[in-house]
C-alpha cells in the first residue's frame, strides 16, 4: 500500500489527511467566488513501487501500490483502466506520422477516463466510512461514480446540467445514481454540490476540489508509460475542461520520472474547444490563472466549463512539461469523430475526438513535428453522444431490397474518409 502525504499545490504546505479538509486552509483564503479553486491539494506518493507484470496494470494490487489507499480490498470489484495503446497504422499513414498512438480509454466500465477518478474516490470514501458520495458533472464523472457505486454498494448523488446528452443521463440513472438535473450550467451544479455535501455530510467527489480525482486519473499516464516502454512519448495530447485529466496525467508522468522509469515528463498538448478555451487562453497569455468564459459552449459537452477548477495546477504542470495549448472549432471536432473512428476502430465522443483535431492544428502551428512520438488520449466513447457524431454525417437513406439498388448505392459512395 502506497504511503503518501497531501501537499498544497500553491504554498507547498504538507497537510494531515482529513476527509472534511479538501483544500489548503491558508491558500483557500484567496478563493474568489466563481473562480478556479485556490489551495488545491495534491497527493505525493512516498514509496517507489515495482513495475507491474504484463497485463497486470489494472489489478487492484497494482493500483494499491501506486495510489493512496490503505488496502487493495477498498477498491470496488470493477476493473478500471488497462485499455490498449494502439499503434493505429492507418491513422499514421493519413497523418504522415510514423510514431502515433491512440490510448483507448473508452473501454472503461462506464466508457470514460472518469472511471479512474471515481474508483479511487470511492475507495477513499470506503476507508473513511462514508456511504454517500456526491459529485457535479457534465455527464461522464457522474456516470463513472454511478458505475463504481453500483459495484461497491455505495450511494451516488450526482448534479448535472439538465442539458447533458440524453445517453449519459440514461446511463447514470440505469446505474442507480440519485440524479439531480440542474436548471443551470455545470459551474452552478458544481457550487450546488459543494453546498449539499456540507449540508448533508456527503463525501464530496467534485472534480479538482477532491485531490483523489486528480490522483486517480494519473493511472492513465502510468499505463501509457508502461505500454510504450522502452520508448517514451514526446507529446501527449489531452482534451481539457476543468484541467483535472491534464493535471492528473502530468502527475502520473512525474511519478514515472521520480521512480526512474522515464527520463522526462512528455510535452502536454492541451486541446480545448474555441467556445470553452480558458486554459488555452491563459497558456498563450502567460497568466497564472484563467479568466472565466461566461456562457461557455461546445459540441464537446465534457469540455464545457466557464471556469476550469484545476486551472492553476494544470497551467503550471503543462508549462513545466514544455507543453502548449490549442483550440479547435466545433466543426473540426465533429469531423474528427468519424475520421478517428473510421481509421482506428475507436469511436470517440466529441471531447475525445478533440485531440485528433488539436493535433492537426498543432502540426499547422509547428508545435508538434511529424516524426515525434505522439499519444492521443481517447477519453470517452461515442456511444455517450451519438447525436453529435451523426450531426457530421449526411442523411442515411434506405434502399429497396434488390441487388440493383445496392449497385446504384455503391456507385455513388466514396471511400471514407
Ligand atoms: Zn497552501
Amino acid at each position: 500500500m502506497a504511503r503518501f502525504e497531501l501537499v498544497c499545490t500553491e504554498c507547498g504546505r504538507v497537510l494531515a489527511e482529513d476527509p472534511e479538509l479538501l483544500v489548503c486552509p491558508e491558500c483557500s483564503r484567496f478563493q474568489e467566488s466563481g473562480g478556479s479553486v485556490r489551495g488545491l491539494l495534491a497527493v505525493r506518493i512516498l514509496d517507489r513501487p515495482e513495475l507491474p507484470g504484463p497485463g497486470r496494470m489494472a489489478d487492484p494490487e497494482t493500483l494499491a501500490a501506486v495510489l493512496p489507499v490503505a488496502s487493495a480490498a477498498s477498491f470496488a470489484l470493477l476493473p478500471v483502466g488497462g485499455g490498449p495503446l494502439l499503434p493505429v497504422p492507418r491513422l499514421r499513414e493519413a497523418q504522415g506520422m510514423p510514431r502515433l498512438w491512440v490510448k483507448d480509454d473508452t473501454r472503461n466500465p462506464s466508457g470514460s477516463t472518469k472511471d479512474r477518478a471515481s474508483l479511487l474516490v470511492a475507495a477513499r470514501a470506503m476507508e473513511y466510512g462514508r456511504e454517500t458520495i456526491a459529485t457535479a458533472s457534465t455527464g461522464n464523472a457522474a456516470t463513472a461514480l454511478a458505475a463504481v457505486c453500483a459495484a461497491s454498494g455505495q450511494r451516488a448523488v450526482v448534479f448535472v446540467p439538465e442539458s447533458a446528452p440524453p445517453a449519459k443521463l440514461v446511463q447514470m440513472r440505469a446505474l442507480g445514481a440519485v440524479v439531480l438535473p440542474v436548471r443551470g450550467s455545470y459551474d452552478q451544479a458544481f457550487e450546488l454540490c459543494g453546498r449539499a455535501c456540507q449540508a448533508f455530510g456527503w463525501y464530496n467527489r467534485n472534480t479538482a476540489v477532491n485531490p483523489f480525482t486528480t490522483e486517480g486519473k494519473k493511472t492513465l499516464a502510468l499505463e501509457v508509460g508502461w505500454q510504450l516502454a522502452p520508448e517514451a512519448p514526446d507529446v501527449v495530447v489531452v482534451p481539457a475542461g476543468d484541467g483535472v485529466i491534464t493535471s492528473g496525467v502530468a502527475g502520473g508522468f512525474a511519478d514515472l520520472v521520480a521512480w526512474g522509469h522515464l527520463a522526462a515528463v512528455p510535452r502536454l498538448l492541451v486541446v480545448q474547444p474555441e467556445g470553452s478555451s480558458a486554459l488555452v487562453r491563459a497558456l498563450e497569455s502567460g497568466a497564472a490563472d484563467v479568466t472565466p468564459v461566461p456562457g461557455a459552449a461546445s459540441v464537446a459537452d465534457s469540455l464545457v466549463v466557464e471556469v476550469p477548477r484545476a486551472a492553476r495546477l494544470a497551467l503550471a504542470r503543462v508549462r513545466a512539461s514544455g507543453g502548449a495549448g490549442v483550440t479547435v472549432g466545433d466543426g473540426a471536432i465533429r469531423a474528427a469523430i468519424g475520421r478517428l473512428a473510421s481509421l482506428t476502430g475507436v469511436f470517440p465522443e466529441p471531447a475525445a475526438a478533440a485531440p485528433l483535431a488539436g493535433l492537426e492544428r498543432a502540426l499547422e502551428l509547428g508545435l508538434v513535428e511529424r516524426e515525434e512520438r505522439v499519444v492521443l488520449l481517447i477519453t470517452g466513447t461515442g456511444l455517450k453522444d451519438p447525436a453529435a457524431a451523426e450531426s457530421a454525417m449526411p442523411p442515411l437513406e434506405s434502399i429497396e431490397p434488390d441487388l440493383a439498388a445496392v449497385e446504384r448505392r455503391l456507385a455513388g459512395l466514396h471511400r471514407h474518409p
